[in-house]
C-alpha cells in the first residue's frame, strides 16, 4: 500500500508545484502590452521576455497605414498596461481606439504609452507643408524606421524605458533581455552586411516608400516608386515613365509588401526586366524572441536573390 501511496502523493505534489509555478508566471501576472504593428510586437517580446504578453493591432499582412478600428481592438486596449506605438503618424488610427478604450494608462501622457520613435533621426521630412487631405500618408516624414535593423538599439531602449515605467521592479530583466537581443542582432547584422555588400549602390524600385531606412543602412538606392506618392495610386503615365526609367537605369529589383498590389508590381517588374522581391512575407508569422531577426533575415535573403 505504502509503495502505491508514495508515488501517488508524488504526483499530487508535482501537480501542486506545477500549479504554483504556472500561477507565478501565469498570463494574469504578466504585463499586458499592446503593440500597433508586428515589428513592435516582436521587439517588445524580445525586451519583455516572459514578463510580458503582447498583442498586436495590425497583423503582419495588413497595411500599417490604414487599419479599420474594430470594437475588438478597443477590448484589447481596455485592459492593457502599456501600448507601444510607431508614431510619426503611421498608426494614428490607434488614437480612435484609445479614445474608445477608456484606459488612462495609455492615453497621451499616460504612464504606459510608449512611442518607439523617440530619438530616431527621421528621413524624408517634407520641406513644404504636405496636406494629408491630398492623400499623402507620410506628412511627418518617413515613418518606416522599424524595418531597418540598425534602428533597433534605439527602439529597444525606448521599450526598456517605457516598460520600466510601468514595472520598475523588472528594469534589470528588461535591460538584460535587450543586451542579449542586441548581441544576437549584431551577429546577424554582420551576415546581412556581407550578403548585401556586393549590391552596394544598386537601384531598387519599391511599391511604397517602406524601405528608405533599410536601403540607407545597406547602401542600396531607391530609384522610384510604383505609387505616385505615398498612399496615392499610380497613373498609367507614371507607370510608363517608371518602366522606361527602369530599363535605362537597369533596375534589377522591385520590392512589394504583402498588403500592396502584388499583381501590378509583378507586371512592372516583368515589363522592365526586373525581378520581384516580396519582403516582409514572414512578418507576424514567426513568433518568439527571434521573430524580428527571422523576418529581417527573410527580407535580406529575398532582396539578395532578386538583385543577383
Ligand atoms: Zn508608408
Amino acid at each position: 500500500m505504502q509503495r502505491c501511496t508514495i508515488p501517488g502523493l508524488g504526483i499530487v505534489l508535482t501537480l501542486c508545484l506545477l500549479g504554483v509555478i504556472a500561477g507565478s508566471a501565469g498570463a494574469a501576472d504578466k504585463l499586458q502590452v499592446v503593440a500597433t504593428i508586428s515589428d513592435l510586437k516582436a521587439l517588445t517580446e524580445a525586451v519583455g521576455g516572459d514578463l510580458v504578453e503582447v498583442e498586436v493591432l495590425a497583423r503582419g499582412n495588413q497595411n500599417p497605414h490604414d487599419l479599420e478600428v474594430r470594437p475588438s481592438l478597443m477590448v484589447k486596449l481596455r485592459r492593457a498596461d502599456a501600448l507601444v506605438i510607431n508614431g510619426l503618424e503611421l498608426d494614428d488610427w490607434a488614437n480612435v481606439a484609445v479614445q474608445g478604450a477608456n484606459n488612462p494608462r495609455i492615453i497621451p501622457g499616460g504612464i504606459g504609452l510608449i512611442d518607439a520613435s523617440r530619438g530616431i533621426l527621421v528621413l524624408e521630412v517634407p520641406t513644404t507643408k504636405v496636406d494629408r487631405s491630398m492623400g499623402d500618408v507620410h506628412p511627418a516624414g518617413n515613418p518606416h524606421y522599424t524595418l531597418d535593423p540598425g534602428m533597433t538599439p534605439i527602439i529597444t531602449q525606448n521599450l526598456v524605458d517605457g516598460l520600466a515605467r510601468v514595472a520598475p521592479e523588472h528594469r534589470a530583466a528588461f535591460e538584460r533581455n535587450r543586451r542579449e537581443f542586441l548581441a544576437r542582432l549584431e551577429a546577424a547584422m554582420a551576415r546581412w552586411v556581407q550578403a548585401l555588400g556586393p549590391f552596394r549602390g544598386a537601384k531598387v524600385v519599391v511599391y511604397h516608400e517602406d524601405w528608405v531606412y533599410f536601403f540607407t543602412r545597406f547602401g542600396l538606392r531607391q530609384a522610384g516608386t510604383i505609387e505616385e506618392r505615398p498612399g496615392i495610386p499610380a497613373t498609367p503615365t507614371h507607370l510608363a515613365q517608371l518602366i522606361r526609367q527602369m530599363k535605362e537605369e537597369q533596375v534589377k529589383a522591385v520590392v512589394v509588401e504583402p498588403w500592396s498590389d502584388r499583381d501590378l508590381s509583378a507586371l512592372v517588374a516583368q515589363e522592365a526586366g526586373a525581378k520581384l522581391a516580396l519582403l516582409n512575407a514572414k512578418l507576424g508569422t514567426v513568433s518568439g524572441p527571434d521573430a524580428y531577426l527571422a523576418t529581417t533575415e527573410a527580407n535580406v535573403s529575398a532582396l539578395t536573390q532578386a538583385l543577383r
